[in-house]
């Protein structure tokens, strides 16, 4: 009786996350604060800003049974991979609905949730698109009777939870931030960050891909969740670091990576973290900032996307 079984121990997890000093060689760097939030280093597997955005959904369901997830996302997607391994930790039955079909050429994000248990289907991409429509939705809810949806990103409403951890932790570690860069790709990383209470003045978010407008409105349409229906952080989103779309990486980001994973001591890939620090050097270089400003990049982690095709 006294032995917690499996589905109840929990996932050792660095928190808070460390904050990492840099001092990269770019134009003005040197009469400025630049740090990086490592919550890549959260958990080797759940990709740090995927634990922050799941962590409130999946305590919302650890004391029901049985669990059923269902989620939505590519054949790289760090957030099916991190909610793969939070599931079968848990005890939850989890579908992943991919986009495409993999089925010949599993990628090794899918042969991980194939290890862990999970169901995977996949969908054609015009399937896909349709998976936010309340037609689609309905029928896989009465074909999944009791199941949990998740949307793609894992950005559910809850996530706004998960983030307003992220900002105390950074109060308490480094005080008033004048900027904090994020990478944005479905929202609920920027959209929680903006809604959080902190000591943070302004967010910068990096699209990673095409999505003018589109972007805005995933953020707006998550902030409406937001109980206190304020803003707390000023935020924009900028859509000059796409790069060409999402998972576009041309030599020049790749370069940019090599580069800079090795002089500041920081694993970066190019579909997220890397847009992400390019856009913030752009910023620096620029003169953006005024001398002595604190200035943050959000690590969240990702490595395992890039790892490639066997
Ligand atoms: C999912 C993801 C993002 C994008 O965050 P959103 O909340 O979806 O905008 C950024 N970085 C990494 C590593 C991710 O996996």
């Amino acid at each position: 009786m006294s032995e917690a079984d499996d589905s109840t121990k929990a996932i050792a997890l660095q928190l808070p996350s460390p904050v990492q000093a840099i001092s990269p060689q770019w134009r003005n760097a040197n009469c400025l604060q630049l740090f990086v939030k490592r919550d890549d280093l959260i958990h080797p597997i759940v990709s740090g800003n995927k634990w922050r955005k799941l962590a409130p959904q999946l305590a919302r369901l650890s004391g029901t049974r049985p669990v059923h997830v269902i989620s939505f996302g590519g054949g790289f997607s760090n957030h099916l991979h991190s909610l793969s391994f939070c599931c079968a930790h848990n005890g939850f039955r989890f579908t992943a609905m991919v986009r495409g079909d993999y089925r010949r050429n599993l990628t090794p994000m899918l042969r991980d949730c194939e290890r862990w248990g999970s169901e995977i289907r996949f969908l054609t991409k015009a399937e896909y698109a349709r998976r936010t429509e309340e037609g689609f939705i309905n029928s896989l809810k009465s074909q999944n009777p009791g199941a949990t949806l998740i949307p793609e990103g894992g950005s559910h409403p809850d996530c706004l939870t998960g983030m307003q951890m992220l900002a105390d932790e950074l109060t308490q570690q480094i005080g008033q931030v004048d900027a904090l860069f994020v990478p944005v790709a479905s929202g609920g990383t920027l959209a929680g960050l903006a809604a959080a209470r902190g000591q943070t003045k302004q967010l910068i978010g990096v699209a990673v891909l095409k999505g003018q407008q589109y972007l805005e409105s995933l953020v707006e349409g998550l902030l409406t969740h937001n109980p206190r229906k304020t803003v707390n952080t000023s935020y924009r989103i900028t859509h000059d670091f796409h790069h060409g779309g999402y998972a576009k990486a041309p030599h020049l980001l790749k370069c940019f990576c090599d580069e800079h994973s090795e002089q500041l001591n920081l694993p970066l890939e190019p579909i997220y973290s890397g847009k992400a620090l390019f856009a913030m050097r752009q910023f620096v270089e620029s003169g953006y900032f005024t001398p002595g400003q604190k200035v943050v990049f959000l690590h969240t982690g990702g490595i395992q996307g890039t790892r490639p095709l066997v």
